[in-house]
Formats: C-alpha cells, structure tokens, sequence
C-alpha cells in the first residue's frame, strides 16, 4: 500500500518540479537535475507545520503545569516540556539534513488545540482534581494530534526514501505515546478517581 504511486494528484505523468525555475512551486516540466517532487514539497510544509506546533507547544505546557492540582500531572507537564525541547531539536536536525533552514509554518490544529487547554483553565475551579482531568484529556488531545503527525512522517519518509529521517521521526514518535500512555496511567489511577468525589 505504500508503493509511491503517485496518483490522484493529476493526470499529467510529469512530477518532477524545478527549483530554480519554478517561481511558486506550482510549474511543472522535466528537469533532470530537480531534485523535489509535489511529495518532496508536501514533506517539507508538513515539517514546517509540526515545527510550529511543537515551538508552540513549547510555551504552553508551562502554563498547563501551573494550572494543573496535582503533583503528578505537574511533574508529567514539566518532564514533556523537557522532551519536547528536544523533539524541536529533532526537526531542526530533519530540515539540516535535507539541506534547509528551519522555518514554522502556523499549525491551525496545535494552535486549537492550545487554546482549547486553556479555556479549560478558565472554565475549571482552580486547585481542582476535576481539572486535573479536564486538562490531561486536552494534553491528550495534543498528543494524539501529534502521535498522528509523527505515524504520517514517519511513513511519507519511509516511502520517499528517506530512512534517516523517518528514523528520527519514530524516536519522537515512541516519547509523544509514551507521553499519552503516563497521562492514561495518571487519570486512572488516580486522577479522575479523586475529581469524581468532588
Ligand atoms: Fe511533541
Ligand atoms: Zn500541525
Ligand atoms: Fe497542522
Ligand atoms: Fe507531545
């Protein structure tokens, strides 16, 4: 199912784009010497949007782990905001070695997805359990955004080729579902167990 078929997108059998020549990315011809394809291009704005996304999340788990009651969901905030530096170190090794600067390209999804957390902020009584529970559910909705993110990757660079990279993806990609997994672990073990008393 991952045969590189590069159908659906258009009829036309040229797929090589010029970098030099094109000016927006959009023209098609031959060019022997190009070197990056609509897939290539898709690849590097997915990386642009996840860069974003992870920078931007970067700023808002510490606001998170403030917010949250308990020691536990404080600490798991904390210790992702430390593999989340990391992970953005990860995509800047990603865009050196396909041989471009870094750059973020708004994440509409991570951005929502922040926003949503901190509307529950708001919305929760503060020193609550209930909102412990409240924000691993948003945390998790970040997680899966990203598990999701990172499976897709992972296999566009397998298919493109790219094992190195996809490589570096899966690493991320084990830390974001170890991250769900510890937040599954605390809600039930704990968390939501003490806010259903309140
Ligand atoms: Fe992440
Ligand atoms: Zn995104
Ligand atoms: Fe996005
Ligand atoms: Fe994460």
């Amino acid at each position: 199912m991952e045969k590189s078929t590069s159908r659906g997108a258009s009829s036309a059998p040229a797929k090589k784009i010029s970098k030099s020549s094109s000016v927006n990315g959009k023209s098609q011809m031959n060019n022997p010497g190009g070197e990056s394809s609509l897939m290539e291009e898709f690849f590097l704005d997915a990386l642009k949007d996840i860069y974003w996304a992870e920078k931007h999340l970067l700023k808002a788990l510490p606001k998170l782990q403030k917010a949250a009651t308990s020691t536990e969901l404080k600490e798991s905030f904390a210790n992702h905001t430390e593999v989340t530096k990391n992970q953005v170190m990860r995509l800047e090794q990603v865009f050196e070695i396909m041989g471009k600067k870094p750059q973020a390209k708004k994440c509409d999804a991570m951005e929502g997805l922040t926003k949503e957390a901190e509307g529950i902020i708001e919305d929760t009584q503060q020193g609550s359990m209930t909102r412990d529970a409240a924000l691993i559910m948003a945390a998790q909705k970040v997680e899966h955004y990203e598990i999701a993110t990172y499976g897709g990757l992972k296999q566009l660079a397998k298919t493109l080729g790219k094992t190195d990279l996809s490589d570096i993806f899966d690493q991320t990609l084990t830390e974001e579902k170890e991250a769900d997994e510890l937040l599954t672990n605390i809600a039930e073990t704990k968390i939501n167990i003490e806010a259903t008393q309140e």
